[in-house]
């Protein structure tokens, strides 16, 4: 399938500015560059908010209520364009996973490229979202570790993923209009919950990650639950508080070792904020509660960390957190050091667990056969520019 390119051909030049994933200010700010006068511009933003995020309007033409010369003046400078395409997979199992080329800054060297991925369950959809392109951490078991940080996305980059994958799986349900003028979803949402899991530390881009996180939130837009958002960090203690008052998503820990001379190796940020200040400050994670529990996460590394002692750690480790523990079977990607452990070493592990009371579900590993499971995410660019052609299986 071809897609009509989505950047100008000379983007640092370009002064063509797409609003699609970004927030209401910014869209007001457009709206006032083009001489919009202060009295119709809570209304304008309104109306092109709904086109993007609940209509998912492509393009500046669509949006049938903005007069004609309204969108004609938008469009000479804006548009509504998303990240160019360059390759979607298909695993067996349903997940879709897609390589995004960004637009270049004017700090970027090249276009980077990040990844998302779909995965569709019987009872939920869940978008997994990049953060950053790369990261700066290198946990020993992460393919994106192994990857050279480029930068931190922008927030338009971050949300603009929620959009791509909505336009691919056709999750822009139709829509009704209520009686006071809302609009809503008519039929059932693909994508019901998102996860901040994919490349990149999301704390370490915090005000991004944030505003992304309002955007998808908005209930006159995206409007997903942020009980249905979940941030993970593999332990920026500084910033985890701050992240539970300002934008109050559900919050995963990745703890994956019981003992801080494992986690050391394992996570190495662990050096930094070791585990009993990473532990204390979950137990001071605003509006925790039963209803809204830390995900513990812990991968199985055969014979590292998978041991029936370290399970009992665990436990101790969370006494008094509302918590649930979530199991990771370790997937492997090329020059991978570490093994999976065997399922019955993963059975007896949870049982101590259970035995404990917590809920401790296995993240079955979704499309590793397309290289989208849990850590097996990088985008290497410089392998794609080498070959442009690479993985255009669309
Ligand atoms: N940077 C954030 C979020 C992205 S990774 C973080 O570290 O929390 C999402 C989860 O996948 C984390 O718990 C991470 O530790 C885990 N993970 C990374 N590599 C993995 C692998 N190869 N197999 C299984 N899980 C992995
Ligand atoms: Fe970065 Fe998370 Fe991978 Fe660690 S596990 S290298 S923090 S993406």
């Amino acid at each position: 399938m071809k897609y009509a390119n989505q950047h100008c051909p000379q983007p640092q030049n370009c002064n063509e500015i797409s609003l699609a994933g970004e927030d209401k200010q910014t869209i007001i700010e457009a709206l006032k560059r083009i001489g919009v006068e202060d009295s119709q511009l809570m209304m304008r933003a309104s109306q092109i908010w709904k086109w993007i995020y609940v209509r998912g309007a492509r393009s500046i033409n669509e949006m049938t209520d903005v007069s004609k010369v309204l969108r004609a003046q938008l469009e000479k400078q804006f548009t509504l364009d998303r990240p160019e395409i360059i390759s979607e997979q298909a695993s067996k199992d349903g997940t879709q996973k897609w390589l995004l080329r960004l637009k270049q800054l004017e700090t970027d060297r090249y276009a980077p490229e990040i990844e998302c991925v779909y995965i569709p369950e019987t009872d939920r959809g869940t978008l997994c979202i990049s953060s950053q392109v790369g990261c700066t951490l290198n946990c020993s078991f992460c393919h994106t570790g192994t990857q050279r940080f480029v930068r931190n996305l922008t927030t338009q980059e971050i949300v603009a993923q929620i959009l791509v994958a909505r336009d691919r799986i056709g999750d822009w349900p139709n829509i009704k209009l209520d009686a006071v003028g809302h609009l809503f979803p008519k039929t059932r949402r693909k994508i019901t919950n998102l996860v901040f899991m994919g490349m990149g530390e999301p704390l370490y881009n915090f005000e991004n990650v944030k505003r992304s996180v309002l955007i998808a939130s908005d209930n006159e837009g995206i409007s997903l639950s942020k009980r249905r958002i979940t941030l993970s960090t593999s332990g920026v203690v500084p910033e985890i508080i701050r992240w539970g008052n300002e934008a109050s998503t559900m919050l995963a820990i990745s703890l994956h070792a019981t003992h801080d001379d494992l986690r050391n190796k394992l996570v190495p940020i662990n050096r930094r904020w070791p585990i009993n200040e990473l532990i204390d400050t979950c137990r001071a994670y605003p509006r925790l509660s039963n209803a809204r529990k830390i995900t513990f996460e812990y991968v199985m590394l055969n014979n590292i960390n998978d041991s029936l002692a370290e399970a009992r750690n665990l436990v101790k480790l969370l006494a008094g957190i509302p918590a649930k523990v979530n199991i990771l079977p370790f997937n492997p990607w090329p020059g991978s050091n570490y093994q999976c452990s065997q399922l019955n070493r993963i059975k007896r592990f949870i049982e101590v667990i259970n035995r404990a009371g917590y809920s401790c579900p296995i993240r079955m590993p979704r499309g590793r056969d397309i290289l989208a499971a849990c850590g097996q995410l990088k985008s290497d660019s410089e392998r794609t520019q080498k070959n442009s052609s690479y993985n255009r299986n669309l």
